[in-house]
């Protein structure tokens, strides 16, 4: 049902948002890859999305801290695989620590990339997608876009924010058949969450195995961690044309986390 269509996937190289890229290509869309990694594994990953589903998948390495790269980025991709149909914000780094503690050069960071990175690519996407009369932006926010949580100040703050920029987006998109939404995970498997577990241990004085358990058994009900195949079905679906009528939301994909 999305056959065809252009995507740009921000942070595409790993977890989430390469899960959201498998499922994408598997649906027949085009693809603008983007994050950091071994540029042989990258490679090996655009060429076997390709080959294996017959669509366009390209690869750019802007560090989205950086709003030249990030025009770049947007330009090679409108080149390389065409009109921008779909821009997938999900590019996410995260730091754990008290806020007096906090390093305020991780706070600008987690800020530039978790946020602002999609304020520049909405605002040089979004002209081409009203223009042609649809367009779809998918924000990865999260759970702490709706809830706060100790020592994750930088990470809260830009997810709560995302969930702000999602909503004002909705707005001026909605009577061009441009959406905006935000999905907001739980706990997924991905490297972002198992490189947390080590300071998360150290600060509860459990082990790394205990930390897990006790993460999943208190925050999330269902008590299972969520797959990025999970999230790259909802991420086709909001791409869909069943789906032109919800813009505007944050839809949580957390095993009940939000619900009590
Ligand atoms: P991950 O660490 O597996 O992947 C992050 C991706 O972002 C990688 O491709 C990485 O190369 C890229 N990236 C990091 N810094 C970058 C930069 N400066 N420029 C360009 N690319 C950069 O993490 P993930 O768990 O897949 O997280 C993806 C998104 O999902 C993030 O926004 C994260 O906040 C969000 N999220 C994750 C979870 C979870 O449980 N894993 C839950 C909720 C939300």
């Amino acid at each position: 049902m999305n056959q065809g269509l252009n995507a740009v996937i921000t942070g595409s190289t790993s977890g989430i948002g390469q899960g959201i890229a498998e499922a994408f290509a598997k649906a027949g869309m085009n693809i603008m890859l983007n994050g950091f990694g071994d540029p042989n594994e990258i490679e090996t990953l655009r060429a076997r999305l390709a080959a294996t589903h017959g669509v366009r998948v390209a690869y750019h390495g802007a560090d989205m801290t950086k709003p030249g790269e990030i025009a770049d980025l947007m330009a090679t991709a409108e080149a390389d695989i065409g009109p921008l149909d779909v821009v997938v914000n999900n590019a996410g780094i995260q730091k754990v620590a008290p806020i007096e503690d906090f390093p305020v050069e991780k706070w600008d960071e987690i800020l530039a990339i978790n946020l602002s990175a999609a304020f520049h690519t909405t605002r040089l996407a979004i002209a081409g997608m009203k223009a042609r009369g649809f367009g779809r932006i998918i924000n990865t926010a999260s759970v702490q876009g709706l809830i706060g949580s100790p020592f994750k100040t930088a990470y809260v703050a830009a997810k709560h924010g995302i969930i702000g920029l999602t909503k004002a987006v909705a707005m001026e998109g909605a009577d061009y058949g441009v959406t905006a939404n935000a999905i907001c995970p739980g706990m997924v498997a991905t490297p972002l969450v198992e490189k947390q577990i080590p300071d998360l241990a150290r600060q509860s004085g459990l082990t790394e195995a205990e930390t897990l358990a006790d993460m999943l058994a208190s925050n999330q009900p269902t008590r299972r961690i969520i797959t990025v195949e999970e999230i790259g079905a909802l991420a086709t679906f909001l791409c869909s044309d069943a789906a032109k009528s919800i813009t505007g939301a944050a839809l949580p994909i957390d095993g009940g986390w939000t619900a009590r």
